[in-house]
């Protein structure tokens, strides 16, 4: 395979030998010195430093054995460097264990002292985090009874797993004779088969399977929340939802502003449901027919470099030093393009502090895969910019905000060519595309979000959940989303039982505030222009410099307030009006 088309590892380490080199300098972690010495800024800021050292590197090892590994995971060279690397991260962070706590057992004046420190702005950020933390911090002994049970208390989470995986009995179905294997990945597939027949049967026998173990689901769902609650009452959060939001500094506020928004831009949903069923050509409409796509694939057929010019081009709204960049990754090799034996599925951008990040493609000529390389490379320039400007220390982005220079770059490249498209069926097909993003990210994430607060607060008021008060109010959440497109009844009121997420509360609201920013962003970049572009490269630089709803901000997404879903419903609305004109 020409050489161009594989990623560049020799930029992190030229060989297995500088990989051993590096490797000899951290194999050892002590940080025994450092116990009991960061009450003094000295101390603190020696340790923090020598932390620092210790990760940079870690991150260097482990990015360029994963890469390796990826290129070939039949190659067992590399398991093998990944087993060393991963074994010294757990003695790393064993080590360095004591800092959080012995930081929180400070008194405030000296943390605030710490925070106000120029010598210590690199940690700035840190500090205030763990501040905030120090209001919840119980005495030491009640906080090691805490993490004793905490391993105890994630068994509902892997009870679920073992039922979801190992005891759920789901082998096949038969359709017209013919035997068809039904797992959860084939699953996904059948539901966008255009056989309705053949959905309808997957669905009914993908349900069925949950149904008969709905109780012993019902009672470990129970569990998993009953111990939020305990943990959230323990450590003297107002609620469930109060402490989860804690971890990812988010206020609570933004959490509900999002429920109240989604339900204000329903009647556009509804409207969408209603124009797919018409396209579809159904005279009733049911839960299995909603991933069917509204109009066929229609693919682009690119070669990689025109698809690769493709997003160039549809991304020039960005301004030349974007273009300039996505040029300079596709030129200097940052891009493992092709498939190859061995290699790792799917795609994925990864970082490296001081080198620069890269991405993995296994590239076909479709349209989902010209989105994939704007999408992934979205990723990669904000990595880019935040490791630029950003000390080590605050250069990693939050998960609240990962998605969200991935999702501008495919909203914009979608609009590029929905506006600049001659082929009706290919604009049509970009117009679903765009159109079930957002039902499948905003909405329907929104709606597993509202399920996940009505349930835990259930529990906070001490009602027990049972499989008959989760499916109702799982239901009546169903018909309000969909509203009468769509015939809600029947087994999708146990959605709910078969949703991994669940076993993390308080999770799935990020992608649907991942969206919104994103689309609130791509609308104004396209209202507003060069403005626009400008915050927006501010908040790319920020990497993890202050709280994610903050950094949003400087994009000029305020997600306490209802004007970032504004522009984005307005995305959707507009798609929608298109398509309905064509
Ligand atoms: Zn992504």
């Amino acid at each position: 395979m020409d050489l161009k088309y594989k990623w560049a590892t020799e930029d992190i380490y030229k060989d297995l030998n500088a990989w051993e080199e590096d490797f000899k300098k951290i194999a050892k972690p002590d940080f025994s010195v450092f116990r009991g010495k960061l009450g003094s800024v000295k101390g603190f800021s020696e340790c923090a430093e020598k932390q620092e050292e210790y990760e940079k590197v870690l991150e260097k090892l482990s990015v360029y054995a994963y890469m390796k590994h990826d290129e070939n995971t039949k190659d067992s060279v590399y398991d093998a460097l990944l087993n060393r690397v991963n074994s010294v991260a757990v003695k790393f962070s064993a080590e360095t264990s004591f800092v959080i706590p012995e930081l929180i057992s400070l008194d405030k004046s000296v943390l605030e002292s710490y925070i106000k420190d120029p010598a210590l702005s690199d940690y700035d950020y840190f500090l205030k985090c763990v501040l905030k933390n120090k209001e919840h911090f119980l005495s030491e002994g009640e906080e090691r009874l805490l993490s004793m049970s905490a391993e105890a208390l994630s068994s509902f989470k892997d009870v679920f797993t073992k039922i979801d995986n190992a005891d759920l009995p789901i082998t096949h179905f038969t359709h017209n004779g013919v035997k068809y294997p039904l797992t959860h990945g084939t699953y996904g597939v059948y539901m966008q088969n255009p056989d309705r027949a053949l959905r309808k049967k997957a669905f009914k026998t993908y349900y069925k399977a949950y149904i008969s173990l709905i109780n012993s689901i019902s009672a470990t769902y129970y569990g998993s929340v009953k111990s939020d609650v305990f943990y959230a009452k323990a450590k003297k959060y107002p609620s469930a939802l109060a402490a989860a939001m804690a971890g990812e500094d988010v206020d609570v506020k933004v959490y509900k502003n999002l429920i109240s928004s989604v339900h204000t831009a329903l009647p556009l949903l509804h409207d969408y449901m209603a124009e797919k069923k018409k396209a579809l050509k159904l005279d009733k409409m049911y839960m299995f027919d909603a991933y069917v796509p509204t109009v066929e694939n229609a693919d682009i057929k690119l070669e990689y470099d025109k698809a690769y010019e493709l997003v160039v081009k549809g991304l020039s709204v960005l301004g030349k030093e974007y273009a300039g960049l996505l040029n300079k990754a596709h030129d200097e090799r940052w891009l493992d393009v092709y498939e190859s034996d061995g290699k790792r599925s799917g795609a994925y951008s990864i970082a490296v502090y001081g080198v620069h990040p890269f991405v993995l493609l296994n590239y076909q000529k479709t349209t989902h895969d010209v989105f994939t390389i704007a999408h992934e490379m979205g990723h990669s320039i904000h990595s880019y910019f935040s490791n630029r400007t950003q000390s080590y220390a605050k250069a990693d982005y939050k998960i609240f905000v990962a998605e969200v220079a991935s999702t501008v770059n495919e909203v914009l490249l979608c609009r590029y060519l929905i506006e600049n498209e001659k082929d009706i069926k290919l604009k049509k097909y970009l117009l679903s595309y765009l159109m079930e993003m957002i039902r499948t990210t905003l909405f329907r994430q929104t709606q597993f979000a509202e399920f996940e607060e009505k349930v835990h607060s259930l529990v906070e008021k001490g009602v027990p959940l049972n499989k008959d008060n989760m499916s109702k109010i799982y239901l009546s959440l169903n018909k309000k989303y969909y509203g009468k497109a769509i015939v809600s009844g029947g087994e999708i009121k146990y959605e709910w039982a078969r949703i991994p997420h669940f076993y993390r509360a308080f999770y799935v609201y990020k992608y649907a505030t991942g969206i919104i920013s994103a689309l609130a962003i791509a609308d104004r970049i396209l209202t507003e222009g060069e403005p626009a572009v400008q915050d927006y490269f501010k908040f790319l630089s920020s990497g993890g410099s202050d709280g994610p709803v903050e950094l949003l901000k400087i994009a000029g997404v305020d997600l306490t307030t209802e004007k970032p879903f504004t522009g984005a419903f307005r995305v959707f609305g507009d798609a929608l009006e298109k398509f309905k004109a064509l």
